[in-house]
């Protein structure tokens, strides 16, 4: 059984790195398959000025290498692609990599969330350029400016009013007369001074693509086809996160929208010895300590689980024969 490792980690994003450092100082010797695009939702933010201990800010590419680093510097091990397959009906747990599986006592699922995309080529040309999907990230950056925020959900109406303490006007754009949003929120939005909405339109168009920087969007009215070019400095786009759980859903309980669920205050899934770290289990938070945070919590909930899984081996293996028979 010698290839079958303490803990592995899959998914290379805040959760899963800090996990990778927790355990590889616990001695775990973590391996860490941490996916093609490692680095997860930092990787296409450009300065993240909330995360502590950085007060000048800092790159969410530079920071997600740093995170990398001190992980390997306590003999974390990387394997640079995607899970394909996971096995957790027995212990040990497989992970496969194509062909090649990978055996451990303890898994951690840190494989995040992703923000749902408009769908447009334009909007990925300018992503990062005037088109964002992080209000808390990206906010302080359009004081005095003037934004739109696409969604009529929960995020979409928070972001809203969490972009009016900088923005000198926020137009909300939803593709129905009708909110998915609390009624509370949405009387919010409606009574705030700078918040403009606009329904229902779509967004069929970002401009300012040959500049290199956003400089409006066209919007569709969804009912008569009827376009209109709206000049803004940024658009915010909240219509809602995905986690990447596809490969777990058949084994880990989840929530409708996906999310994995962990018991009580601890990352503990529905399977003994398999944990769940970071926005693959937070709808709410989001954010990249918090995402630490709960890495940190995985990486210690899975050292006290093998510790207590060997101490019951153990004991049986200095039991007297009598008591390690069945009766
Ligand atoms: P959500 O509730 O799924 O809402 C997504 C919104 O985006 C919907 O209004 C949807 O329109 C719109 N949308 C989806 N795809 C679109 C597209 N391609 N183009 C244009 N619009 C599109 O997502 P969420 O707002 O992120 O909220 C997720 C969960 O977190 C919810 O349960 C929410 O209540 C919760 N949450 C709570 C709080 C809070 O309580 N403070 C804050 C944030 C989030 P349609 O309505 O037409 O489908």
């Amino acid at each position: 059984m010698s290839d079958v490792r303490d803990v592995i980690i899959i998914g290379g994003g805040p959760a899963g790195y800090t996990a990778a450092l927790y355990a590889a100082r616990a001695n775990l010797k973590p391996l860490v398959i941490e996916g093609f695009q490692w680095g997860g939702q930092l990787m296409i933010t450009s300065e993240v000025e909330n995360y502590p201990g950085y007060p000048e800010g800092v790159m969410g590419p530079a920071m997600m290498t740093q995170f990398r680093e001190q992980a390997e510097r306590f003999g974390t091990e990387f394997v640079t692609d995607d899970v394909t397959r996971v096995d957790l009906s027995e212990r040990p747990f497989g992970v496969f990599v194509g062909e090649e599986e990978y055996r451990s006592e303890t898994v951690i699922v840190a494989t995040g969330a992703t923000a749902r995309q408009i769908g447009l080529e334009s909007e990925r040309a300018l992503h990062g350029r005037g088109v964002t999907y992080c209000a808390t990230c990206d906010g302080a950056f359009y004081r005095d400016r003037e934004v739109v925020v696409v969604g009529g959900g929960d995020s979409a109406m928070e972001e809203a009013l969490f972009l009016t303490k900088f923005a000198s006007k926020v137009t909300i754009v939803h593709r129905r007369e009708d909110f998915r949003a609390s009624q509370i929120m949405v009387d919010r939005a409606k009574a705030h001074e700078k918040i403009e909405i606009l329904t229902p339109y779509v967004v069929d168009e970002v401009l300012g693509v040959e500049s290199g920087k956003l400089s409006g969007v066209r919007l569709s009215h969804v009912e008569t086809g009827e376009q209109l070019d709206y000049t803004t400095d940024g658009l915010f786009v909240a219509i809602g996160h995905d986690p990447t759980t596809k490969l777990f859903v058949d084994q880990l309980d989840h929530d409708d929208a996906g999310y994995l669920l962990t018991r009580g205050k601890t990352t503990e899934t529905n399977v003994p010895g398999v944990f769940a770290a970071g926005d693959v289990q937070d709808h709410v938070y989001r954010q990249a300590v918090t995402a630490a945070g709960s890495g940190c919590a995985a990486a210690l909930d899975a050292e006290r689980f093998l510790a207590d899984a060997h101490g019951h081996l153990e004991a049986a293996l200095t039991a007297p024969r009598e008591q390690t028979r069945p009766a």
